[in-house]
């Protein structure tokens, strides 16, 4: 059986096992559920554990073999125009919904104070960490690491891409024994965390029904009736700029089917739905770029890594809908000048947010802050903190499924593309 059919027969009981743990009020099932949360926590961190070994070697390899500066910078000039573009995209087609919809005007003053009770604490945690955060000109300047280990331990994936692009292509302007060992070195290690990802993903489908049943045991259904509107219209955004707007640009920049670019990256959107976490997809999503996509490893090594740091459609996206869900609530009037800045501040907050669970909520404060919504920042959080799971799993569906179009288009428009 292939592997997403497993992951999807775990996915579906997970949430069948969930529901009924929730709904029926059957108190062991919900505390089996949550006993067991660690199995998917253990899970997740074993993947994780892959990636910065995979990463470092993976864009040494893959840049030193790129050959020339010239196509290096070619190819990251055209992901970044890619990923700027869709970004664009992306939260200009949740504006028009958040207009079109006005989600936030269908909830009464008495629903809203009481979502704000329900959530305060929670959402002034959020907040907390949101106001830690570093200001623009040190987030270009952390790019550069003053020190690579520590990128790594901190887990600091852009520096950690910009030191392993410069060494990858310094290696690749070595010549001779130099060069052979150092490539044959990092080769080994890539090729080893394919056979330890190998190992990981036979758990897969076990994991993912424990991590989603625990989601949907502790779900607040009474909560989705007074923010069905908003879900719905934010779910509904991410499934047209899926399977419009990326799949016209699959078809036409990539020249791929998109049916089938889809039916191939069905584990990798599986996967990425379960854990909600882009850095946990970005082993499967490379896996998946080189052996069912046929994009080579000097291209994927290099794009997939940086879409996963900083390009985030479906984050993108869910902070237009959601600022203007909240502003609408408050009654703040949103003009086409405030929705032109919530463009320009939910690019950078969408690129700015990690590819871990909740990022994109954090870094909304952003956008909420740049249209006057400063004062309702606790509040608005804890308005649409309950069903956040629930839309982070799907956005970030959309942020690998970005990555990989990108990937797939650069490696067309370089004459490298496989199928
Ligand atoms: N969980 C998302 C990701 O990893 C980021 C977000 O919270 O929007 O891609």
């Amino acid at each position: 059986m292939p592997l997403h059919v497993k992951i999807l027969i775990g996915l579906v009981a997970g949430i069948a096992a969930g529901v009924v743990a929730n709904l029926t009020g059957a108190e062991w099932l919900r505390a089996a559920l949550v006993a067991l949360e660690p199995v998917g926590t253990a899970f997740i961190r074993l993947i994780t554990m892959v990636v910065i070994p995979l990463i470092v070697s993976s864009i040494i390899v893959g840049v030193s073999s790129l050959g020339d500066l010239k196509r290096l910078g070619r190819i990251g000039g055209k992901a970044v125009g890619y990923y700027l573009f869709t970004t664009v995209a992306a939260i200009v087609l949740g504006l028009l919904l958040a207009n079109l919809v006005r989600p936030g005007s269908r909830i009464d003053a008495a629903t809203r104070d009481a979502l704000a009770e329900q959530f305060s604490s929670e959402a002034a945690a959020q907040s907390q960490r949101a106001h830690e955060a570093p200001a623009l000109k040190d987030t270009l300047l952390n790019i550069i690491p003053r020190n690579p280990v520590r990128a790594a331990a901190d887990f600091e994936l852009l520096p950690l891409i910009f030191f392993s692009v410069v060494f990858g292509a310094a290696i690749g302007q070595l010549r001779g024994d130099s060069q052979r060992a150092v490539i044959g070195f990092f080769s080994g290690i890539t090729d080893a965390a394919a056979v330890v990802i190998g190992w990981i993903m036979l758990l897969a489908p076990y994991a993912v029904f424990v991590l989603i049943g625990a989601v949907v045991a502790r779900f607040g259904f009474d909560l989705l009736g007074s923010l069905l509107v908003y879900a719905v219209t934010v779910l509904v955004g991410l499934a047209l700029h899926q399977f419009v707007t990326l799949a016209l640009l699959i078809r036409l920049l990539a020249r791929l089917d998109p049916r089938e670019f889809f039916r191939r990256t069905a584990a990798v959107q599986l996967f990425a739905f379960s854990t909600s976490s882009s850095n946990a997809t970005l082993p499967l999503s490379l896996e998946t770029a080189e052996h069912k996509l046929g994009i080579p490893k000097s291209i994927a090594s290099f794009v997939l890594p940086l879409g996963a740091t900083v390009n985030m459609n479906g984050t993108a996206l869910y902070q237009a809908i959601a600022v203007m869900f909240i502003a609408q609530i408050y009654g703040a009037p949103m003009d086409l000048a405030a929705q032109l800045t919530i463009v320009v501040t939910a690019t950078l907050a969408a690129i700015g947010a990690a590819g871990v669970p909740a990022a994109g909520i954090i870094t909304l404060i952003i956008v909420l802050e740049s249209v006057g919504l400063g004062g309702r920042i606790e509040s608005g959080i804890a308005l649409i903190l309950g069903v956040d799971r629930i839309l982070d799993m799907a956005r970030t569906i959309v942020n690998v499924i970005g990555d990989l179009t990108c990937a797939a288009f650069v490696a067309r428009s370089e004459g490298e593309l496989a199928n």
